[in-house]
């Protein structure tokens, strides 16, 4: 049987490509030296797979900055703003020059716009389409990366994003005929498909990957026509590698899955481990004749060990439905971690049970081994055998808080909203229109020094503690000063508004090195939850009660919620994630009655990935938003109804979840809308919200300093549908990427007009 993964990390071991990318956009390198530090990385993966045993080996898995940008500028979907940085023939500089103008922006010119690739923690470029985009084929980044690995010896499959996912993940562009859909591009972008296929043939190429993730949502599903086109097409071609048609991050259904047993095309690829039904699915359909079936079984978004007699005996049920059966992983390794190997802190029980990039990579081999020839897998299997066997170990484990969830029972809740009203009006004297900030201040040089020199010994704690009360000082005085309503301790000794918790929490782990793209040279080391949590002692006490003791005005506590501990964390999969929520959500409890009993009266709890985690298909929605909003209540509902629970999350497509932001019953939520126009508080309005509301009056993600004007228009447009009681003063997130320089008078301006449209009430 033989072998292959999706796709691997492009970043490098020593993260070498954000190195080199940062060093160049700053001018310290030129391209000769960049694109040598990315053949260096391709090779090492292309040689590593191969070294490590893996029959089918990927390409063009590598990418500058993003997968989705690369395949735009390859068919030449380039907005017409990037014209002035169009690249001469041969021009290497100029053209990263426009690539990463596209990614970052440059000269005034703004880059396309950024968003969540599916349900992971990546984020990939948008490209932006109209009736006018002319798509052909302008690069040769694929077959370029197969040559490569070809002179090394290595033959693979260069991995290109399908034509549907392209266009579906695509946007109309802003001068688009309203109606018109990106899908409307479809024969233009098969006819460049169909030349890049010649082309990858011409080069010796014997297989392609043609990945569809688009097939597990629902506008996915929903295309079925277009998806029979695009692999008649694609398949009828007669100057072509085998098609290997990839699917993941879910199960595609079995009417795309006909489709695809259908199409002329040689071979299917199915994540069977977030769409494990896809296995009756296969027999639903009668397997897939002779094709070849790519069984993602190796979990490529978790850090788990893979279930190897499990997965054995999935890849066993398989035999007899496909032409041959090659082991894969679920997905592209990419949301991993590299190497377990690295981390030599790790606690050992919590170790023998993890898997990062190579390790699933070893996971594959030894799954592809043991079904040929299982005398030579005999000691991988043995040793995978007990691991399995063992289940969760008792030492992950906390009876104490099993029995504390279970005496909660399952939804505890306060005493009604308009009961608890008159208990906060009457405990903390604020104005109409209170203004106030969502935690963060500007995170300086000085305070992250302060941390790294902590953190590696060079100050010790009392020094340490010393410099962020000095901040804190500094950050109180300065709101009392522009006059802010309820202040914040500005979250100084916060690396991460998660992994600082995690750091703190019983059953959470964080890793040295290991790092995960996020976007772009932006990585992240997601903390690992793998037992039950519990608080050990108070995580943010001691900190907010010294904030409170420099100031006669009140002072929000400021904690992560559940859900946003777990999106931004790798997740222990041998329970459900309710369960798992609901156990972070006591820690919360605990921390939010020690707030309170230490005289805190506003405490903040931050969902910013609330709508993060939804599912990626409108029939999950329901199971998801319960334990969501129940973890949520679970946290906040201990408190007096005299203690004003604030919640904030951060983006500003609502639709979905409008409902949820109710049924949190938060007494405030603050949210993303200085740049969706109100069209939230509107939303609220007709669902007939009626609790306070902080609808973000200047966006913090730019440097421009809003005036007062323009945020005294905002307050008076949300006016027209929120109560004035109801309505809150802010900015749309924390002040942590910002400068002193614009963080100062946007605030100011944001006062100013508070103080304006008071007058009026
Ligand atoms: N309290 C956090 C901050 O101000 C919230 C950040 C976020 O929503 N992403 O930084
Ligand atoms: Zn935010």
């Amino acid at each position: 049987m033989s072998t292959t993964v999706l796709g691997y990390p492009r970043i490098g071991s020593n993260r070498e490509l954000k190195f080199a990318s940062e060093s160049y956009w700053k001018g310290d390198i030129h391209a000769a030296e960049l694109d040598a530090v990315a053949a260096k990385l391709r090779r090492d993966t292309v040689e590593g797979l191969r070294g490590a045993g893996i029959d089918l080996v990927p390409s063009n898995t590598f990418s500058y900055y993003d997968h989705v940008l690369d395949t735009a500028v390859m068919v030449d979907a380039v907005p017409e703003r990037f014209a002035q940085f169009a690249p001469g023939e041969g021009d290497r500089e100029a053209e990263l020059r426009r690539y990463f103008a596209m990614a970052r922006g440059a000269d005034g010119v703004a880059p396309l716009e950024m968003t969540k690739w599916f349900d992971t923690n990546y984020h990939y470029l948008v490209p932006e389409l109209s009736p006018a985009t002319r798509l052909r084929l302008a690069g040769a980044k694929p077959l370029a990366e197969y040559t490569q690995a070809k002179g090394l010896g290595v033959e693979t499959r260069p991995v290109l994003l399908g034509p549907l996912s392209f266009l579906l993940l695509a946007k109309r562009a802003a001068d688009a005929p309203e109606g018109w859909r990106t899908i409307e591009l479809l024969d233009d972008l098969l006819g460049v498909y169909a030349e890049l296929l010649a082309s990858l043939a011409g080069a010796g190429a014997e297989w392609v990957q043609i990945d569809e993730p688009v097939l597990a949502t629902d506008a996915g599903r929903d295309e079925r026509a277009a998806l029979e086109r695009v692999y008649a097409r694609l398949g009828g071609l007669t100057e072509r590698p085998k098609i290997l048609v990839s699917c993941y991050f879910g199960g595609i259904g079995h009417e795309s899955l006909e489709v695809l047993k259908g199409a002329p095309v040689e071979g299917v690829g199915l994540d069977l481990v977030s769409g494990p039904e896809q296995v009756a699915d296969l027999a639903r359909v009668s397997g897939l004749g002779d094709k070849t079936l790519v069984a993602g079984v190796v979990d490529g978004r978790n850090v788990w060990r893979t279930d190897i007699p499990g997965a054995l005996s999935t890849l066993g049920s398989l035999l007899g439905l496909a032409g041959e059966v090659v082991v894969s992983t679920s997905c592209s390794l990419l949301h991993v971690p590299i190497d377990l190997d690295a981390e030599t802190g790790l606690d050992p029980v919590l170790r023998s049970r993890l898997a990062f990039a190579k390790q699933k990579v070893a996971e594959v081999a030894l799954l592809g081994t043991a079904l040929d020839d299982p005398d030579a897998a005999a000691a991988g299997l043995a040793e995978a055998r007990t691991a399995s066997a063992e289940g969760t170990p008792k030492a992950f484990l906390d009876q104490r808080v099993r029995a504390r969830l279970d005496a909660l029972g399952a939804d505890p809740s306060r005493t009604d909203y308009d009961a608890r009203v008159p208990a906060q009006e009457a405990a903390s004297k604020l104005p109409l229109l209170p203004t106030t900030t969502i935690g963060s201040f500007p995170q300086t040089a000085e305070v992250r020094k302060a941390r790294a020199d902590f953190r590696n010994g060079r100050i010790d704690r009392a020094a340490y503690e010393g410099q962020m009360r000095a901040e804190i000082d500094r950050v109180i005085a300065l709101q009392e000063d522009i006059g802010l309503d309820l202040l914040v301790h500005g979250e100084p000794e916060r690396n991460d508004m998660v992994q600082y918790f995690a750091e703190q929490l019983q059953g959470y782990a964080t890793t040295q090195f290991g790092w995960v793209q996020s976007y772009g040279s932006r990585y992240v080391r997601p903390p690992i939850l793998f037992g039950d949590v519990a608080r050990p002692e108070p995580m943010t006490v001691d900190w907010i009660t010294y904030a409170q003791s420099r100031t006669a005005k009140p002072v929000k506590g400021m904690l992560t919620g559940p859900v946003t501990m777990l999106a931004w964390s790798f997740v222990r999969d041998d329970q459900p994630l309710g369960d798992t929520a609901r156990q972070v959500a006591l820690a919360l409890r605990d921390e939010i009655a020690d707030l309170e009993k230490a005289g805190i009266r506003h405490i903040q709890v931050d969902e910013a990935a609330l709508r993060e985690l939804l599912p990626l298909r409108a029939a999950d929605h329901t199971g998801y938003l319960d334990w969501a909003i129940g973890s949520f209540r679970l946290a906040t509902s201990g408190v007096a109804d005299s203690t004003q629970i604030h919640s904030h999350m951060c983006y500003s497509e609502f639709g979905l979840i409008v409902g949820a932001i109710d049924e949190l019953d938060a007494d405030v939520t603050s949210v993303e809308a200085a740049r969706s126009h109100m069209e939230l508080v509107d939303d609220l309005a007709t669902i007939g919200y009626r609790r306070g509301i902080g609808p973000g009056v200047y966006d913090i993600h730019s440097p421009r300093v809003p005036s007062a004007e323009e945020v005294e228009s905002g307050l008076r447009a949300a006016l027209r549908a929120v109560d004035p009681k109801r309505l809150w003063v802010n900015p749309d997130c924390g002040l942590k990427t910002r400068g002193y320089a614009e963080v100062e008078p946007s605030l100011r301006a944001m006062v100013a007009a508070a103080k304006k449209v008071r007058e009026d009430l």
